[in-house]
C-alpha cells in the first residue's frame, strides 16, 4: 500500500534507544477529557514527567491527521514492560465517554496497515492490542477497544493491505454474517471438516467477496451493467444464455468464467427456477462441480490444515491467472480468518507444530515449565486456552 501521510513535528528528544524488535502495535487514548490533543502538547506533558519526550510514536487527531511523536526507530514509553518490541499509537480523545471520529478510525486502520506491512507484523488481534490488554488500565477506553474487539479496525486495516476485495461495497454487517454462516453451514452439512470449509471460503472470498451476484469488476464498465442489472438481465432473459456463456465475464461466488461452467450454472439455476445470483443455488452448483472432481473432494475431506486446503482449492479448482506465492498467502490468510471465526473454538492443538506462530514460544515455555502437558503429542489445547496463556504471560512479564 501507499505510505500513509504523517505530519512531521520535528520534536527534540532526550536520549533514545534503538528498538531491535517490532512485533506488536498498542493503541492508547487521552482519557479524562475528550480533548483533541496534539503530539506537541503530549511531548510537553511527557517532558514534564522527565521522560525523553512524547512516549507514543504517533498521535491521531480528531480530524484524522496523523502526527509524528517519538521517532519510529526508538523504544517508546507507552506500555510498561512492553516498550522494547511495540509501537504506540495515541488516538486523541476520551473513549470511555466519546467515540473515535470516522476520520480517526480510518487513519488508524491505514496506519496499522502500513506498519504491519513495513515491519511484517501479522494484522490480527494477537499483534494489534489495546493498552488494557497488556496491563490493568482503562486505556484506550471501551469505545475504542470495542472497535478492536468487533473486528472493525483490523478488517479495515486488512482492506488497506490486500485491497478491498473486488472493490465491492461490503454488505451490511448483519447480512454479511448471515451469508458467511450460511456458506459455512452448507459445507458443514456436506460433511467437510473445518479446515476444508475455511480453505474453500477463503478462496471464494478472494474471488467474489462472497457476493453471489458479483460481476467481475472490469466487465461492469465494458458491459455497462452493475451486479444487480446483470443478474436481473440474465434472469429475465434480456441477456440471453449465449451472451452469458460467452462474455468471458467472471460471475458469482466462484467467479465462474469459462463458458462451459457458466452454461452449466445457467442450466442448473433455470432448472431450479432460481435466480442466477441465488446463494443457495450457487452453493448447490458449486457442490455438484466438486463432486465431479472426486479426487479433489477426497483430498478436501482428509485435509489437515487450512493452508493445505486453501492452496489445493486455488490450484486444482479455481485456477486463477495469478497463482503466485503472494496470491496463495493472501488466500490462506482469508481462509485462516474464516477458520478462526467459525471453526477455531472447536479446534484443539495436539502438538506444538499446530500452535499458531504468535503463541508458539509461550506455549513451548509453559511445556518446559511443565505447567501444561509436556508430552508433545498430547498437548490438547483449545484455541481459547492458547489465547489465555499468551495473555497471562504478557501480564506476568509486566508485573515481574
Ligand atoms: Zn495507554
Amino acid at each position: 500500500m501507499e505510505r500513509v501521510k504523517i505530519r512531521e513535528t520535528n520534536l527534540d528528544f532526550g536520549s533514545l534507544t534503538n528498538r531491535a524488535t517490532t512485533d506488536m502495535i498498542v493503541l492508547h487514548h487521552t482519557g479524562e477529557n475528550d480533548i483533541d490533543v496534539s503530539a506537541e502538547q503530549i511531548h510537553g506533558w511527557h517532558l514534564n514527567q522527565e521522560w525523553a519526550g512524547i512516549g507514543y510514536h504517533f498521535v491521531i487527531r480528531k480530524d484524522g491527521t496523523i502526527e509524528r511523536g517519538r521517532p519510529e526507530w526508538a523504544v517508546g514509553s507507552h506500555a510498561y514492560g512492553e516498550n522494547s518490541h511495540t509501537l504506540g499509537i495515541h488516538i486523541s480523545g476520551d473513549f470511555e465517554q466519546a467515540k473515535p471520529t470516522e476520520n480517526q478510525i480510518d487513519s488508524c486502520a491505514a496506519l496499522i496497515a502500513d506498519l504491519c506491512e513495513r515491519y511484517s507484523i501479522s494484522c490480527d488481534r494477537a499483534h494489534i492490542v489495546g493498552h488494557g490488554e497488556l496491563m490493568p488500565t482503562a486505556c484506550p477506553g471501551k469505545n475504542l477497544q470495542a472497535l478492536l474487539n468487533n473486528g472493525v479496525l483490523i478488517d479495515r486495516a486488512k482492506s488497506y493491505i490486500y485491497g478491498t476485495v473486488k472493490n465491492e461495497k461490503p454488505p451490511e454487517e448483519k447480512l454479511w454474517n448471515d451469508i458467511q454462516e450460511k456458506i459455512w453451514n452448507f459445507f458443514k452439512n456436506k460433511g467437510l471438516n473445518n479446515y476444508a470449509i475455511a480453505g474453500i471460503m477463503g478462496n471464494l472470498y478472494a474471488e467474489s467477496g462472497l457476493i453471489p451476484t458479483n460481476l467481475q469488476n472490469n466487465f461492469e464498465s465494458t458491459l455497462g451493467m452493475t451486479d444487480e442489472k446483470y443478474t436481473q438481465s440474465v434472469d429475465n432473459g434480456s441477456y440471453g444464455k449465449e451472451e452469458f456463456m460467452y462474455d468471458s465475464a467472471g460471475y458469482g461466488l466462484a467467479q465462474w468464467t469459462y463458458y462451459a461452467r457458466k452454461a452449466a450454472l445457467y442450466t442448473f439455476a433455470k432448472g431450479k427456477g432460481k435466480s442466477i445470483g441465488d446463494l443457495d443455488t450457487q452453493l448447490e452448483f458449486l457442490w455438484s462441480e466438486l463432486e465431479e472432481h472426486s479426487a479433489l473432494l477426497a483430498e478436501l475431506k482428509n485435509a489437515e490444515s487450512v493452508r493445505e486446503v486453501s492452496t489445493l482449492f486455488l490450484l486444482d479448482f479455481e485456477r486463477p491467472a495469478d497463482q503466485s506465492e503472494g496470491q496463495r498467502a493472501k488466500r490462506a490468510g482469508y481462509s485462516q480468518e474464516f477458520f478462526d471465526k467459525f471453526g477455531g473454538s472447536e479446534m484443539r492443538y495436539n502438538n506444538l507444530d499446530e500452535v499458531p506462530d504468535w503463541a508458539k514460544d509461550t506455549v513451548k515455555k509453559w511445556q518446559e515449565l511443565k505447567i501444561i502437558n509436556g508430552d508433545g503429542a498430547n498437548l490438547d489445547l483449545s484455541a481459547d486456552m492458547v489465547r489465555l496463556i499468551v495473555m497471562f504471560e504478557r501480564r506476568m512479564r509486566v508485573s515481574i
